[in-house]
């Protein structure tokens, strides 16, 4: 070949390579971004998720400005590592980014702004300045705090008791209820007024010495509002009670809810622990997302009914200690009462409700949780028979089943509780008429 010929070869593999590089750099998809389709920001600071990718030449820059009535504010300036020959992070090589609005910081004024994203990626095309994607994101600004007033004086409350809170709040609340300590009780809308509430609320057997107590309402920002009241906590103590394991027990129940809830049978001691501890914790995490389900409407009226003819052979929240053969082998409480009677007794809705649940649930054997509305729920364990269906409306007294002895029982009797959101409470303050009457009818007066 002669000297040109070698020339015209070289640059034309020179011009084949630039196309090779060239074609896929002048790729036009753009980059994808991925987030929020609108924004609340409140006083406190606001975290935005922001995920990027690029099927192309792969990411190079993102921005983010806030525009809003003073102006515009620049967020974040972010380049991605890259070049243009190798173009940047492409395909499954995402980038995930947060971004902070803190209208407090930036000065801004409550209103309308938009959240401007816009990316770039490794392309040559227009003049190499890439291919751009922009996203406008509606931001709402809204620093002031939900009003809140609470209408209820003085609330006495026993620990493992419950109570009423009635108060007024704007309407653009979106959560609104009362906290005590760390347990989070929602509160309801009474009829008839759209700002008027009631939050039922209960002292939690275990909760903390003198917990905090009060109502709080949080919007759509997440601006918080938080309302003292007067609440006294009375202290009470609960009982403690030894309860000897019979060996006929062990093999006989432990061993048929052993193999019915996948638990180790060959050592029934051990089979009793794990059901007592693990078991039970599963079966409580199923009440408490069971009793999530309680309405706003509110079915129940009056003192709730104890099951009619039945001796209490065990009070609420008896802290008790099981014993084989003397040795202690397991502690759990009792957050309910046990309720005997004849054999195989009706079981009656304590008051009128909707069937929330009525099927198998471990230690509680076949059971039934109805919702009385408005957080109140309760529970009837250990049935032998089920006659209602999920859904159903009941009135107070009517039949739910039959008592029996089903899940972890030693003998036939009815394991009742009530919960107030996902709290047991002293079923006994819900029985007495007067109670009911003076702590929570009279707080909803007129309203309802
Ligand atoms: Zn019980």
């Amino acid at each position: 070949m002669t000297g040109r010929g070698w020339i015209l070869l070289v640059a034309a593999l020179a011009l084949v390579g630039a196309v090779v590089v060239a074609v896929p750099r002048l790729e036009g998809g753009e980059p994808v971004i991925e987030m929020v389709s609108e924004l609340v920001v409140g006083a406190a600071p606001r975290e935005v998720g922001i995920e990027l990718s690029d099927e192309g030449a792969g990411l190079r820059t993102l921005e983010v400005r806030l525009a809003h009535a003073g102006g515009e504010t620049a967020l974040l300036d972010r380049r991605f590592p890259g070049g243009w020959l190798q173009g940047g992070a492409r395909g499954t090589d995402r980038q995930h980014l947060v971004v902070r609005v803190d209208a407090g910081s930036l000065g801004l004024a409550d209103g309308d702004a938009e959240l401007v994203v816009a990316a770039r990626d490794w392309s040559w095309r227009g003049a190499f300045a890439g291919n751009r994607s922009e996203l406008r994101i509606p931001v709402r600004i809204d620093t002031l705090p939900p009003r809140l007033d609470v209408e209820s004086g003085l609330t006495y409350v026993h620990r493992g008791g419950s109570a009423a809170v009635v108060y007024r709040v704007d309407p653009d609340a979106a959560e609104h209820g009362v906290r005590v300590g760390d347990a989070v009780f929602h509160g309801f809308s009474l009829n008839g007024d759209s700002s008027r509430k009631l939050a039922l609320f209960a002292v939690p057997v275990d909760a903390p010495p003198e917990p905090a107590v009060y109502v709080v309402a949080v919007d759509a920002a997440g601006n918080e509002t938080q309302a003292s009241f007067p609440a006294r906590i009375l202290e009470r103590e609960f009982e403690r009670a030894t309860v000897s394991l019979p060996a006929g027990f062990l093999t006989r129940v432990v061993s048929a809810l052993a193999s019915a809830t996948g638990v180790r049978t060959d050592d029934p001691v051990a089979a009793f622990q794990e059901i007592n501890v693990e078991i039970r914790r599963r079966n409580e995490d199923r009440i408490r997302e069971v009793v999530r389900g309680s309405g706003n409407e509110r079915y129940w009226e009056g003192a709730f009914s104890q099951l009619p003819g039945s001796v209490v052979t065990s009070g609420f929240a008896e802290q008790r200690s099981y014993r084989v053969e003397g040795r202690p082998v397991s502690e759990a409480r009792h957050y309910g009462f046990d309720l005997a009677s004849t054999r195989a007794a009706p079981v009656t809705a304590a008051n009128a409700g909707v069937v929330l649940f009525a099927d198998d649930l471990g230690i509680y054997g076949n059971c039934v949780i109805l919702d009385h509305g408005q957080g109140l729920t309760s529970l009837y364990g250990h049935l032998s028979r089920l006659d209602v269906q999920v859904g159903d409306r009941v009135a107070k007294d009517q039949p739910l089943g039959l008592s029996g002895a089903t899940g972890l029982a030693g003998g036939d009797h009815l394991h009742f509780a009530i919960l107030v959101g996902g709290t047991y409470v002293d079923p006994l303050e819900w029985w007495d008429p007067k109670w009911v009457h003076s702590h929570v009818e009279t707080r909803i007066g007129t309203g309802e």
